[in-house]
Parts: structure tokens; sequence; C-alpha cells
């Protein structure tokens, strides 16, 4: 890895694509407007992105359209789309540097984790999609003798996918891999914050070999480019990440032009769910900070609540406070830094509003806790106890570094408190029962449960929410279907 100063010298020296991507070539928008792509590290202007609306989500359709009608990818040999997918994977590793650069400036997030964690999540997904080209089976139907009944699976055609800034790339590489191994063409809608990995990526599709046409980036900003994408009315699908406010929008714009399928991910209030026969409590300690302080907090997953019996809880507060001591906060450009800043003033903000309350109520801040103003996007790991259920630090999405503690006298009201918000995207149970632990995880109303564990992810199994969350998956196979339609054929052998 290199070292800080090898970093900032690159950073100085950065020129990105900034542009939007139609038809395998870097354009202005239609309208000429641009805005500026502004790093959290220090408040500079990286690039000036092209702002485009409504005539260059335009553009892109027709070209999506045009080449998914023409058949180079949607029609061509698997046997040849997956060495394609392949070299494009193998690009993004062999440009592993620049594009951590690219999204450790524009987001703030620790260029080690740009390096070891999005950089190599991305061509892992593009890569595992890749091999799914040339395996993927259809289906014939238990059909009597007298007929065959084919089931198979029909790309869409043009996925339009507006994804948010908290990772950028690994969250376009789940809706890029599926979609055009399906053969679709796509067109993202990368969130303002973020832009430039996606350009990246693109760029890096074409030189792989991928038809002009197939992946297309939109940038700008959501009102306008998403909104614009959302509703045309010649995109088959929506894939949307992003909060909760924007994806009832989407659904709303879809049914407002063509009824495209919609696929919503969304936020999440994770619990864990820590009991008093849980053993490892330096494990859970530690692993409970890593998940929500990780990236700032700005995780969708985030294991935002801990929910504790009183037996273990002194002792995981304390250890949890122990880990704190040494965990590394600053410059996301420093090597060893291991949580950097906020990523907008907006945001800042959105989380300064949470850890103003604290406190109103009873609260107990006992880490953190202090608001930031001006250029400062820095707001240190906070945990608070002593925080009501109802309350809104315990209710609501706070996508910041703030973890709150909350008391269960028993399993029962463990489980209870952890579905009791309206959201359902993950949760964790620590616990030395077995037994136990697969009793609670059948009761939790949540997309992916972790025990004794949490944050484990893969391209191998689906990602989404239940209730708020979404309705959505991404990754492992079942992605496959949903950049699909199936199609029935009946064959008459009389
Ligand atoms: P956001 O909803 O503000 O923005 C997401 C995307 O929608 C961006 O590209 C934005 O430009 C676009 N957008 C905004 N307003 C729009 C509009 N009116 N019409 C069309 N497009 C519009 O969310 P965000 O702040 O970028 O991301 C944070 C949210 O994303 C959090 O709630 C987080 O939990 C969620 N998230 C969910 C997952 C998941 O897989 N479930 C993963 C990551 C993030």
């Amino acid at each position: 890895m290199l070292d800080q100063a090898a970093w900032e010298k690159r950073a100085a020296e950065v020129k990105p694509d900034s542009k939007i991507y139609i038809d395998g070539s870097f354009v202005d928008a239609a309208s000429g407007k641009t805005f500026e792509s502004i790093s959290p590290r220090d408040q500079k202007v990286i690039a000036n992105i092209a702002a485009g609306d409504t005539a260059d989500v335009d553009r892109a359709v027709i070209s999506a359209t045009k080449t998914f009608e023409s058949g180079v990818w949607s029609e061509m040999n698997p046997r040849d789309k997956k060495p394609i997918m392949l070299q494009w994977a193998e690009l993004i590793k062999s440009h592993q540097e620049e594009l951590a650069l690219l999204e450790t400036l524009d987001v703030g997030k620790p260029i080690s984790d740009s390096m070891t964690v999005d950089t190599t999540s991305a061509a892992r997904v593009i890569q595992w999609y890749a091999e799914t080209i040339d395996k993927t089976y259809d289906e014939i139907a238990p059909s009597p003798r007298n007929a065959i009944a084919m089931v198979t699976r029909e790309p869409l055609g043009v996925v339009g996918a507006v994804v948010p800034w908290n990772y950028p790339m690994i969250i376009t590489s789940w809706k890029l891999g599926p979609a055009i191994a399906m053969g679709n063409c796509i067109i993202v809608k990368p969130a303002e914050q973020s832009s430039l990995s996606a350009l990246l990526l693109a760029r890096l599709a074409t030189e792989a070999g991928l038809p002009d046409g197939v992946f297309n980036v939109v940038t700008g900003l959501g009102p306008e480019a998403g909104q614009a994408l959302a509703r045309h009315k010649g995109v088959a699908k929506l894939a949307f990440t992003g909060s909760g406010p924007t994806g009832r929008k989407m659904l709303q714009y879809a049914a407002e032009s063509n009824m495209k399928q919609v696929a919503l991910e969304l936020g999440g209030k994770s619990a864990h769910i820590v009991l008093d026969d849980c053993v490892d409590l330096d494990v859970a300690a530690s692993t409970i900070a890593w998940g929500i302080y990780y990236n700032s907090g700005q995780t969708c997953n985030a294991g935002s609540r801990v929910i504790v019996q009183p037996g273990v809880k002194d002792a995981l507060i304390a250890k949890i406070i122990a880990f704190l001591d040494t965990f590394k906060v600053g410059d996301p450009l420093n090597p060893n830094t291991q949580m950097g800043p906020i990523v907008s003033k907006l945001q800042r903000d959105r989380v300064n509003s949470y850890l103003e309350i604290a406190g109103k109520d009873g609260e107990q801040v006992l880490v953190g806790g202090k608001s930031t103003s001006g250029d400062d996007l820095m707001i240190m790991p906070t945990l608070i106890d002593k925080v009501k259920p109802t309350s809104r630090l315990a209710q609501e999405e706070i996508f910041g570094p703030v973890l709150v503690v909350i008391d269960a006298k028993d399993e029962a009201e463990a489980v209870a408190l952890a579905n009791g918000t309206e959201y359902g995207l993950a949760a964790a149970i620590w616990t030395n029962n077995i037994a136990r632990a697969h009793r609670i995880a059948r009761n939790l109303r949540a997309g992916t449960v972790w025990i004794n564990t949490f944050d484990m992810l893969d391209v191998i199994t689906p990602f989404g929410g239940f209730k708020g969350s979404g309705s959505g998956r991404d990754k492992s196979l079942h992605a496959l279907d949903a950049y699909s339609a199936l199609k029935t054929t009946w064959v008459d052998l009389n």
C-alpha cells in the first residue's frame, strides 16, 4: 500500500472523467451545465461533473434501446459474453489504486477500506456474474407427453439504476453484474456526491470489449437526472438503492409513467441482541464497534442499536469504550486511518441534529456526542446509553457513527425491541446457545441475520430488507431473476 504522501501526490494530480457516458463516449450535458464534486476530506473541488437532465436521459435511453434491440449484447453467445465481463473484472483489479483514490476523495472513506473492500468487492461481483453467464440453465416444465413447455429467462431491456453515495462502487456493481450478465443494457445515475468511480467503471467496461451502449452513466442531481430516468417510458426496470423517502418517489414515478418494475433497497436500523449467555464479549464488543463505526456509520445495515441484557451490559460497554481508545479517526488518505469524515455538510448536519437531542430524555452520552460545524465534517464515534426504545435515536436511521444502547430484560423483550422499528434490513444475535440463536433468528423480521458475528457479506448470498428497508434483493443467483422476465413457450408435439 502507498504511504500518505504518495496518495496525497496522486490526489493533487488526479484528473477524473467527469462527463456523461453514453454509447461508449464521454459527452457534455445537453444543457452544458455542471456541478461541483467536493471532497469531504478538505472541501476542495475534485471535478466539475456534467449535470444531466431529461434531455441526457432521453439520449441514453435511445442509445441503450438501440443497442439492446440490435442484439449485439442481448443475443451474443454466452460463451463470448463471459470473457468480456471477466476482462472487465481484471481491469477493475488492475486499476484498483485509481478507483480507490476516486472513492476516497469523493466520499471520505479511508483509503485502506477503498483498496481492500470497495475495489476488491466490485471486481469480485463482476467476475462472479461473468461466471454465471455460461452456467445458468432455463427449465422444461413437467409437461404432458404430447407437449413441451419451456420456461426461459429473457432480458428486460433497458434497466435504470439510481444509487447512493455510501458504497458507490460496490452498490453499482450489484446492479451492473446481474443486469449485464442477463443481457440487458443499463443506465446508472450515480449519487451527485460520488459520480467518479461509476464513470471509470464504464470506461473500463468499454476497454474490456463491452459493446457501446450496454453500460451508460448519466451523472446529475437526483430530482433532475434521477427523476427523468425513473419516469422514462423506455426504461423497463428501476433498481434503486437509497433512502425511504426517495424510494417512495420511485414507486410514484413508476406508477405515473409506464409501471416499470421497481426494486427498492432502503435504509435500516439494525439491532445487535446481546444476551446474558454471550461468552466472548471481547469479540462481541469489537465486532459491534466495527459494525457501526466502519464507513463513519454510513452503512445501510450498520448495527446502530445494541439491545442488551443486564448480566453482560456493563462489561460489554466497557469493552466497546476500550476498543474506541485505539480506533484511528482522521485523514482518509492516511493508510492507518480507520474512520474518516462524514460525506457532506448536509449529512453532517443531519447527524448533528440527532446528537443535539441526546441527553434531553434521560440518555447518557458515554463517548463522543459533539456536533461539528463549518468545514469540520469529522464526527467522532459516539456511544449513547439509556436510550428509550421509542426515542428518535432508537427509531430513526441516523446514518452516522452513533451507537445507542437499549436495555432488555429477557429474550422475548429483546426480539420485540429488535423488530420494533419501521426497518428490517439486518440483525445480529450474540448467545452461546445455538438453539436459542436459531429460534431468535426465525423471529427476527430482517433480510439478513448474523449469529455471533456481523457484516459477513459476499456476492454468494442475497441482500435486502423486510418492511421499510425495501423489497428488492441484490446479489446471489436470485438477482439474475430480478433482471429478467420469465417466458413460457408451449410446443404441441402432436
Ligand atoms: P437518497 O435517497 O438521498 O439518494 C439516493 C439516490 O437517489 C441518489 O442517486 C440521488 O441522487 C437520487 N435521488 C434523490 N432524490 C431523487 C428524486 N427526487 N428522484 C430521483 N432520484 C433521486 O439516499 P442517499 O442519501 O444517497 O443514501 C443513503 C440512504 O441509502 C440511506 O437511507 C441508506 O440506508 C440507503 N442505503 C441502502 C442500501 C441497501 O442495500 N438497502 C445500501 C446503501 C444505502
